[in-house]
C-alpha cells in the first residue's frame, strides 16, 4: 500500500493541471431517480440502399458497392455512379507526418459554475465549453475535415515490421485525428459544471450531468455524445465511423465509475461499477471510439525513473485494461514524451518495456506545427495540438497561430463567460 500511495502523490504533484484531488468533502451523490431522456429514439434499421449510401458518405466504396450489387433500382443504379464517380477521384494520405491531431479535455457544460469554482483558472486554461466545441464542430466540418482513427494508420506487414497504411479520401477533405485526454470524469470535477460519467441509454451513449441545483439528467453533455450527433447529421466528418480515441487513467476509475480495486477497495460495489463501466466500453467501442492508456496515475514518463513508468504500466495493466481492452495507443501525460526528436533509440528502456506491453503508437503535445508525425518499424509518434483556453488566447494574442486552419478563433471562443 505505500507504494501505491507514493504513486498517487506522484500523480497529484504532476497532474496536468497541477491540482490536487482532496476536494471531496462537497460531494453529492446523484439521486437514483429515472433520468429524462428526451432525444429521439432511433426508430428503425437502415434498409441495405439506405446503409450503402452512410457506407458511401463514409468513404467506404467496396462495402458500399458490394451491398447493392444486385439491385437494380433506380436509386441503386444513381448511387453506383456516383460512388464510381467518386473513386477516380481520391487522394491517398500516405505520409505519416500530415495527420493533424486535436485533442480536448472534458468540456464544461456550465462555465459560470466551472469559472467561478476554486479551480476555475485551470479550467479556462485547459478546458472548453460545450457552446465553444459546438461552433468548433461545424467549423472543422465545413473546413472539409474527417475524423480517423490513429489505430487505423498503421499495421503489422508479415515480418511482424509496422507499416504505415493511410486513408483516402475525396479531394478537398483532410482527415483529422480527434481524442479526449483524462475521461476519467475524476473526483476533483464534480460539482464544477462538468457531467459525471458516460452512460450507454437506448438511445445512444450519453453523459450523465448534475447541475447546480442537484438534478440529475442525462444527455449530451461532453464530446462522446456531441461527436456522435453531429455525425449522425453530418455523416462524412466520419471516415467508416471513425470517432475518436479516449485516454484514460486508472485511479478515480474510468469514465465516471469507481473501478480502482486499490483505491476504492475490492468490494460489491466496485465490482458493480466495473460491470457497468464495461457495458459503456462496449457500447464506445461498437460506436467508433476507440481507447488509449494515459497512464494509470497521470504519470510524467519522462522525468519519472523506469521502475515508476514499469510499476505505473503494469497497474494499468491490472486495473484498467480489462476494462477498456488491449489498446496499442499511449497518450503521454502532460505530453511528457520518453524520447527527444531523435526517436526512441534501442537503448531506451522506457520505450522498451511499453512496446513489450503492446504500445505502438506514442502520442505527445506539440502545438508548433498543424501536425508531426514520425513513423518507424517499431512505432509510430504523433503531435496533437491542445485545444483549450490557452491555445485560444495564444491565437488571438497573435503569439501562435496554430489553431488557424481548424478554425477561427475569435468565432468560437466564448469571450463572455471567459472574461466575466
Ligand atoms: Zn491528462
Amino acid at each position: 500500500m505505500k507504494k501505491v500511495a507514493y504513486m498517487v502523490s506522484v500523480m497529484l504533484a504532476g497532474m496536468l493541471i497541477c491540482w490536487s484531488i482532496g476536494q471531496m468533502s462537497g460531494t453529492k451523490k446523484a439521486t437514483s431517480s429515472t433520468p429524462a431522456v428526451v432525444l429521439a429514439a432511433e426508430s428503425h434499421k437502415a434498409t441495405p440502399l439506405a446503409q450503402a449510401k452512410l457506407d458511401y458518405q463514409q468513404y467506404n466504396y467496396a462495402k458500399s458497392l458490394k451491398s447493392i450489387t444486385n439491385d437494380d433500382s433506380t436509386k441503386a443504379k444513381a448511387l453506383k455512379k456516383e460512388i464510381e464517380a467518386s473513386k477516380s477521384d481520391l487522394v491517398t494520405w500516405n505520409d505519416p507526418d500530415k495527420y493533424s491531431h486535436l485533442f480536448f479535455h472534458s468540456l464544461i457544460v456550465d462555465p459560470t459554475r466551472a469559472f467561478t469554482s476554486q479551480k476555475g483558472q485551470g479550467y479556462k486554461d485547459y478546458m472548453v465549453t460545450i457552446g465553444e466545441f459546438n461552433k468548433m464542430l461545424t467549423q472543422l466540418y465545413a473546413k472539409g475535415y474527417v475524423l480517423v482513427n490513429s489505430e487505423r494508420l498503421v499495421k503489422k506487414n508479415d515480418k511482424g515490421e509496422l507499416v504505415f497504411d493511410g486513408v483516402s479520401l475525396p479531394k478537398g477533405k483532410t482527415p483529422l485525428v480527434l481524442s479526449q485526454d483524462d475521461v476519467n470524469y475524476y473526483e476533483y470535477m464534480i460539482n464544477s459544471g462538468f457531467a459525471s460519467k458516460l452512460v450507454a441509454t437506448k438511445n445512444g451513449i450519453k453523459n450523465e450531468y448534475i447541475d447546480a441545483n442537484g438534478k440529475t439528467s442525462v444527455g449530451n453533455y461532453d464530446l462522446v455524445p456531441i461527436v456522435d450527433e453531429f455525425i449522425k447529421t453530418h455523416p462524412d466528418f466520419s471516415y467508416r465511423g471513425d470517432k475518436g480515441t479516449l485516454a484514460v487513467t486508472g485511479y478515480n476509475g474510468v469514465l465516471g465509475y469507481r473501478t480502482s480495486v486499490s483505491q476504492y477497495g475490492d468490494t460489491a460495489k466496485t465490482k458493480r461499477e466495473t460491470t457497468k463501466a464495461r457495458e459503456v466500453v462496449a457500447a464506445l467501442k461498437a460506436d467508433g471510439w476507440n481507447f488509449a492508456s494515459h497512464s494509470w496515475g497521470h504519470l510524467n514518463m519522462k522525468t519519472s525513473s523506469v521502475a515508476d513508468v514499469k510499476l505505473d504500466t503494469d497497474r494499468w495493466e491490472k486495473e484498467v485494461q480489462p476494462i477498456v481492452g488491449k489498446t496499442n495507443i499511449l497518450i503521454f501525460p502532460f505530453g511528457a514524451d520518453i524520447g527527444d526528436w531523435q526517436g526512441y533509440q534501442d537503448n531506451n528502456e522506457k520505450f522498451a518495456y511499453l512496446r513489450q506491453k503492446g504500445f505502438e503508437i506514442f502520442e505527445n503535445v506539440d502545438a508548433s506545427h498543424t501536425s508531426w508525425g514520425e513513423m518507424t518499424t517499431k512505432y509510430y509518434r504523433q503531435a496533437r495540438i491542445n485545444v483549450d483556453g490557452i491555445r485560444m488566447t495564444d491565437d488571438l494574442n497573435g503569439t501562435n497561430s496554430v489553431l488557424n486552419p481548424f478554425f477561427n478563433t475569435s468565432e468560437v471562443i466564448d469571450s463572455t463567460n471567459r472574461n466575466k
